[in-house]
């Protein structure tokens, strides 16, 4: 009895001791990941820019050390938390490891930069001409000669022939990788990773939207075979297709050089100052469409944008200044009634929740108040962007599908014939021969950004379930309230709760495709 009531006494002092202990460790441990993400960032930043010098192994390398280093992950292993916020870190920072472990794998990052830096490099010979990335893209979308439109789509072989075999090569080295370090598939894992933790569901809300859209996607092609005059539809036609429909007010009203202050009105009607947020904005030539860099949350990010034109620059810009935001003000305590942030709950934030406020703010564009106010159309011309934007999705979101599918097919089994598989699932979802598929290594996903895409549809889901949201809680107008709404229920939200609560508490439903169908089906503006 007494040695019982000793025990008693001594044994959760000697815990919460340990306890307090572990979790000051853990504090600074977050601490010292922030500053080497910061740096990490930073030099990513620098490199996408252009600086070929650079490299982010060596801090890559230093992250995995911090991360894992033995002593400490196995008192954090061990530990068992009351507080919900606790076990949630605990959680995201165990998942971090097994992810990085992979990831920043020395073999594979130095396969992935080699590539990376190729990828920056390439140029794309063309009708005699030797272009960019952007300028290919851009070719793609607005030249009338079917003919060099033809040569530049099949100009992306171009780049397959040069990194096609080693992005195989990564892919076999990651499934390797998550054999060695976890239990699971590597898709599977980094599935879980990014906040999805059910892929039936996934292909599910797939195969609902590319049923649901069918008849809509079957009379899109018609009408392109119709407007274009051409019998057979062919990949080089789709994107330039868009192009056409805003007739000749796109490049009058969708200025580059004016979208920046678009953003910063739009904004300001929600609320937020971006002349008083961190946020630094560059355009630049880089080699994929934007990216956002959280470098330090709160304090330090910095917006990257490709030299595209017209609305698909406008559209970019605004997109990234969704995750500019979302990084201005998450926040997340380190336990439940801290003031401390952590590290890990702001940087384990679901991906497509992260990209899915990107599109929230991208969609602000089409909503016919700021269309009118800070765009100058007029009522046609916002039923014109809708429209576009409408059929346009319907034709990007099946690409999207399409690549997203063929990755988790091919790391299935990345020894098999790679552009016959992305023939068959990409003829399959857009419905126009893919001439043998060696296009398939243009997606710069495949080689720097695994498993990432699907992350894309599901943001298309979140964007529409969100502005669904707003519609019914304050109209058609929105203003500082709608700000103040959009800011408490999602900018600040980081990894503590999931996709599904986050949608929930924010929408009073857990994610779903069924507004993005509406969005999809439904000819006109948003309502
Ligand atoms: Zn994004």
């Amino acid at each position: 009895m007494r040695v019982a009531a000793l025990f008693v006494v001594l044994f959760p002092a000697a815990i919460a001791a340990d306890s307090a202990s572990l979790q000051a460790d853990w504090a600074a441990k977050e601490a010292q990941l922030e500053r080497l993400y910061a740096r990490y960032w930073r030099t990513e930043y620098q490199i996408a820019r252009g600086d070929s010098k650079l490299s982010s192994l060596e801090i890559q390398k230093q992250i995995r050390e911090a991360e894992t280093e033995p002593q400490f992950l196995e008192r954090l292993k061990a530990a068992k938390f009351r507080d919900p916020v606790l076990r949630r870190r605990q959680e995201l920072f165990l998942d971090e490891v097994v992810v990085n472990r992979i990831s920043s794998d020395d073999a594979l990052t130095k396969l992935v930069e080699g590539i990376t830096t190729d990828e920056a490099a390439m140029r794309y010979s063309v009708g005699g001409k030797q272009m960019t990335r952007s300028e290919l893209n851009n070719l793609l979308g607005h030249e009338q000669d079917r003919e060099l439109r033809r040569q530049a789509w099949m100009a992306q072989q171009q780049l397959t022939a040069k990194t096609g075999e080693r992005i195989r090569h990564a892919m076999q080295m990651r499934r390797a990788l998550a054999a060695k370090y976890s239990d699971r598939s590597f898709a599977d894992l980094m599935l879980s990773h990014k906040g999805i933790r059910n892929r039936e569901q996934l292909l599910a809300w797939f195969d609902e939207i590319q049923r649901t859209t069918e008849p809509e996607y079957q009379k899109l092609l018609t009408q392109i075979r119709r407007e274009l005059k051409v019998e057979t539809l062919e990949p080089w036609d789709l994107d330039y297709y868009f192009s056409t429909l805003n007739g000749g007010f796109e490049e009058k009203k969708f200025v580059s050089e004016r979208a920046w202050d678009q953003v910063k009105r739009v904004a300001s009607t929600l609320g937020y100052d971006f002349d008083k947020l961190p946020v630094d904005t560059t355009i630049s030539e880089i080699t994929f469409g934007g990216g956002t860099y959280p470098i330090l949350y709160r304090r330090e990010v910095k917006i990257l944008v490709n030299k595209y034109k017209g609305l698909r620059f406008v559209d970019t810009l605004f997109h990234e200044s969704g995750h500019a935001l979302h990084y201005s003000y998450e926040f997340e305590p380190q336990s439940s009634g801290s003031s401390q942030p952590s590290f890990i709950l702001q940087s384990s934030v679901a991906e497509p929740f992260d990209e899915g406020l990107g599109q929230v703010i991208a969609l602000m564009i089409y909503r016919p108040q700021f269309a009118a106010r800070v765009f100058g159309l007029t009522s046609d011309e916002i039923k014109t962007i809708n429209e576009t934007y409408r059929l346009k999705s319907l034709c990007d979101l099946r690409g999207t599908i399409a690549d997203s599918m063929f990755e988790f097919a091919a790391y299935q089994n990345p020894d098999q014939d790679l552009a016959a598989l992305y023939d068959r699932m990409a003829s399959k979802y857009l419905g126009v021969p893919m001439h043998r598929g060696g296009t398939w290594a243009f997606d710069p996903f495949f080689s720097s950004g695994p498993i990432y895409l699907q992350s894309y549809v599901l943001a298309e889901m979140v964007g529409r379930q969100v502005h669904h949201a707003l519609d019914n809680r304050f109209g058609e107008h929105l203003g500082v309230d709608a700000g103040a709404f959009l800011k408490e229920k999602f900018f600040v939200r980081g990894g503590r709760l999931t996709l599904d609560e986050i949608m929930k508490q924010g929408t009073g439903e857990p994610l779903t495709d069924k507004y993005l169908i509406r969005a999809l089906v439904s000819p006109g503006p948003a309502e």
